[in-house]
C-alpha cells in the first residue's frame, strides 16, 4: 500500500512518513527540490530497513494548477500536510498563504479524482480552521465549528491570514466533495500547537518550523519575555503523526474531521517545564494573564482510537533534546 505524503520535508510531514514507514506501507514524498529529496531520504532511510518503501516526486509550488498529476499516479491513499505556516506578519498574504493553501488543497484533490486506485485523501487542518479565540465559548471548541471570524477579519482588514487559509483551505476541500463526487472519501485532522523532536532536514536552529521554534527560542533565551496573553492548546508531533495514518485505516474517518489535541498550555507553563528539566540556565520572565479554556478531543479517542496522548512534560523535554542533539546548542 503506498501512501503520497505532500509536504514530506516538513515537521509535521516527516513524522507522518515516518509512522507509514514503521507501520509498513510505502511512502511516496513531495519535496520542492532535488537536494530536499536525498535529504529527507537519509532522514527516512533510519526508520525501515526495506529503503524501497521511499520514494518522491517533485511539486515545485503545490498552488500552481495540475501539480500533483504526476505525484498521485498509482498511489492508494493520501495524506496532504503541505502547505504554508506563518505565524507572524507576512507581506503578501493572498501570495504567500491563501492561495497555496487553498489551490493546493483543490489541486491535489482535483489530481486524486483522475487516479481510481485512490480510496481516501487525509488533509492536515487545524485548530485553527475550527476557532481563533478558546475563550469565546468557555466549554471549549468541537469539530462542529468553524473560523468564520479569522476569514472575515482576513477579508476585511488582511489580517488573521494564517488562520483564515486554514479556514478556507479546508472548507474548498469539503465543498470539492460535495460538488464533485469522487470516488474517494477524505478525512481531515485538525491539530492545536504542534510540538515534540524535530525529525525534518533543517540547517539550523533559525531554520525550525515555526512551532519548534517557539520551544527553542525560549530554550535559547532568544525569546526573554514570555507573551502574558499567550495561552492555546497543544499536541505532541507523534500523535499527530498517528492520527493522520489512524485517519487512513480506520474506515469510521470517512467524511470526518478530527480536532487532536492533549490540552491547554502557556508559556509560563514552558518555562516551568524547562526551569525543572534544564536547569541552570536563563529564561523568559513575566506571567500568564490568559485564561485557558478546555479542548474537546474525545472524537479522536472514540472514532480514530488514538489512545493515550503523550503529555506536555515530555513533550517539550524531548522537544529540547532533539534540539539539544541535533545542532549542540
Ligand atoms: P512546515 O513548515 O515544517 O511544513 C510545511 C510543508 O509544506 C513543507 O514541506 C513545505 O516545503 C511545504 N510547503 C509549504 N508551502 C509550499 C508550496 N507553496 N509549495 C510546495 N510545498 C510547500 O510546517 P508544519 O509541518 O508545522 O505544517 C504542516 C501542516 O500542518 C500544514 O498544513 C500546517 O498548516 C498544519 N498544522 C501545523 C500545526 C503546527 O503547530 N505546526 C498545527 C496545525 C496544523 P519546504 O520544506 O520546501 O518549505
Amino acid at each position: 500500500t503506498t501512501v503520497l505524503v505532500s509536504g514530506v520535508s516538513g515537521y509535521i510531514g516527516c513524522h507522518v512518513a515516518r509512522e507509514l514507514l514503521q507501520q509498513g506501507f510505502s511512502v511516496r514524498g513531495t519535496v520542492r527540490s532535488p537536494e530536499k529529496t536525498e535529504q529527507v531520504r537519509e532522514v527516512l532511510l533510519q526508520f525501515t530497513t526495506y529503503p524501497a518503501q521511499i520514494s518522491f516526486a517533485i511539486v515545485k509550488d503545490i498552488g500552481e494548477p495540475s501539480a500533483f498529476d504526476e505525484a498521485v499516479v498509482g498511489v492508494d491513499y493520501i495524506i496532504h500536510t503541505a502547505s504554508p505556516v506563518h505565524l507572524g506578519p507576512v507581506t503578501d498574504a493572498k501570495r504567500e498563504l491563501i492561495d497555496p493553501a487553498v489551490n493546493g488543497t483543490i489541486g491535489i484533490l482535483n489530481s486524486a479524482t483522475k487516479v481510481p486506485s485512490i480510496r481516501r485523501v487525509v488533509i492536515t487542518s487545524s485548530v485553527a480552521a475550527i476557532r481563533g479565540n478558546t475563550s469565546i465559548l468557555p466549554e471549549g471548541l468541537s469539530e462542529l465549528d468553524w473560523n468564520s471570524d479569522a476569514v472575515e477579519a482576513f477579508e476585511k482588514d488582511g489580517i488573521a491570514s494564517y488562520p483564515a487559509s486554514k479556514t478556507i483551505a479546508e472548507q474548498a476541500a469539503w465543498n470539492f466533495v460535495r460538488d464533485k463526487k469522487p470516488s474517494f472519501d477524505i478525512a481531515t485532522i485538525n491539530p492545536s500547537f504542534v510540538f515534540g523532536p524535530a525529525i525534518h532536514p533543517c540547517a539550523s536552529t533559525a531554520a525550525l518550523n515555526a512551532t519548534v521554534k517557539i520551544i527553542s527560542d525560549f530554550y535559547l533565551f532568544n525569546t526573554t519575555q514570555i507573551n502574558p496573553a499567550s495561552a492555546a492548546h497543544y499536541v505532541d508531533v507523534r500523535d499527530v503523526a498517528r492520527a493522520h495514518v489512524l485517519a487512513i485505516t480506520v474506515p469510521a474517518a470517512s467524511g470526518q474531521r478530527f480536532v487532536v489535541s492533549n490540552g491547554s498550555f502557556t508559556h509560563e507553563a514552558i518555562i516551568a517545564v524547562l526551569k525543572k528539566n534544564f536547569p541552570g540556565r536563563p529564561y523568559a520572565t513575566g506571567s500568564t494573564t490568559a485564561t485557558v479554556y478546555p479542548v474537546l478531543n474525545s472524537k479522536s479517542l472514540s472514532v480514530l482510537g488514538l489512545g493515550e496522548y503523550i503529555p506536555f512534560e515530555k513533550m517539550i523535554v524531548d522537544t529540547v533534546n532533539s534540539i539539544k542533539a541535533r545542532f549542540n546548542v
